[in-house]
């Protein structure tokens, strides 16, 4: 089959990102590190992004002109926001390349989209998504299966950081979370046994080529994800080749360019279940900036660029800590502080990454650490200590 070539975007060209948050800000760092230039589409004028990118189009995700003005600015656009409207993303690919694809991102945005695709993938990638069931009426809640319960109601678009969800344990829970949520679509997902989260970041080509990361081991904490740790220690070879295959099986499904992550749990009996997909780069995903060859924003540059995608190989164990808006504050109070960098500074293998938000609220993703370290446990150590320092 003949594809048509594309030329590649060399430095010092202009590369498009729709959203300024700080996987924006990243991937511009990366790609100003290569030599390019970036211009972010963002609606707020002071952004993570915008503070480092070489222009900033304040424009609506939607808005024809700003839309317009990236993609005759740029070699290519791609995006770090996955609730970007995928019409957007469709009116640059007439006149710029996209990565991701508007197809891609308006499956990853909606979760029965994302969950029908699991289920339809599920012949080539080996790993099902968690039982489930639409609720759009009062009816369908009525039709529950038993076994759907207990579980967790989700709302089909916008959640992220475990907002928009509400655990149910019975119809008359599914009823009363259905009101609170406005009666939007939600999805019934069946509270599964976890035994660990994993995630599997990959990266595929225009060319078809595809590249996958070291499976990671996501901790999380009030539904944000709190730390990863790079290898994990729970996964074992075998979930972790699993998860790895079944990651680059649907990234090929998808015929998706671009860096994408994948969401799995492992249960207590072992088995592994698909959970979500993010179309860009991902939080739990950041220790590749200090711990790989290649990150993956640099990653995601090079795969929007067309060029050849770099080597995914992790130099150091690593483990990631994020940053919320709680350390700015002491213990559970209003009273502001300063997290004592020069404390945490000190700790061998500590690398600082904020992303240059300046009102600091609880919950909020300020910034994250990443210990490296020759051992895995020495940087499970220097974690345990920069918790101790900023609790
Ligand atoms: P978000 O978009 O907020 O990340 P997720 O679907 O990943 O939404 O859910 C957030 C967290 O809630 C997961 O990381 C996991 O800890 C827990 N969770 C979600 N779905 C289930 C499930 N079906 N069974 C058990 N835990 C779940
Ligand atoms: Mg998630």
């Amino acid at each position: 089959k003949l594809k048509p070539i594309l030329p590649q975007a060399h430095p010092p060209a202009w590369l498009g990102v729709m959203g300024g948050g700080q996987l924006g800000r990243m991937f511009a760092q990366a790609a100003q590190a290569m030599g390019y230039q970036v211009a972010v589409l963002e609606p707020a004028d002071a952004c993570p992004a915008g503070q480092v990118a070489q222009r900033l189009v304040n424009a609506g995700y939607g808005d024809a002109a700003g839309l317009d003005a990236l993609a005759a600015q740029c070699a290519a656009v791609t995006t770090e926001f996955e609730n970007v409207p995928a019409d957007s993303l469709s009116r640059l690919a007439q006149s710029v390349f996209v990565a991701p694809n508007a197809h891609g991102v308006s499956v990853a945005q909606d979760r029965i989209a994302e969950k029908r695709f699991f289920v339809d993938c599920a012949p080539k990638s080996g790993v099902m998504p968690a039982p489930h069931k639409v609720i759009a009426t009062q009816a369908d809640i009525d039709a529950i299966d038993d076994d759907l319960l207990p579980g967790i109601l989700k709302t089909v678009r916008m959640g992220y950081d475990g907002k928009g969800q509400v655990r149910v344990k019975s119809r008359d829970e599914v009823r009363a979370a259905f009101e609170s949520m406005g009666q939007v679509t939600c999805l019934l997902e069946k509270m599964l046994p976890l035994a660990y989260e994993v995630s599997v970041l990959t990266a595929r080509g225009h060319d078809g080529e595809s590249v996958v990361y070291p499976i990671a081991e996501n901790v999380h904490r009030d539904g944000i994800l709190f730390t990863t740790t790079v290898p994990g220690p729970n996964v074992s070879a075998d979930s972790a080749l699993q998860a790895q295959q079944a990651a680059q099986a649907i990234v090929a499904e998808l015929g998706y360019v671009g860096v994408l992550c994948i969401e799995f749990f492992v249960l207590t009996d072992g088995a592994l279940v698909v959970n979500e997909m993010a179309p860009r780069p991902h939080n739990s995903g950041h220790y590749t900036i200090d711990a790989c060859v290649t990150s993956q924003f640099a990653q995601q540059v090079r795969a929007m660029a067309r060029l050849p995608l770099g080597d995914v190989r992790q130099h150091s164990p690593a483990v990631m800590l994020n940053l919320l808006g709680d350390v700015w504050f002491e213990g559970d109070s209003d009273t502001p502080r300063e997290p004592v960098w020069n404390e945490i500074l000190a700790l061998p293998g500590a690398n600082l990454h904020l992303y240059g938000k300046d009102d600091p609220r609880r919950a909020r993703k300020m910034g994250h650490l990443t210990f490296i370290a020759p051992t895995l446990q020495q940087a499970q150590e220097q974690l345990k200590a920069a918790c101790a320092i900023l609790a």
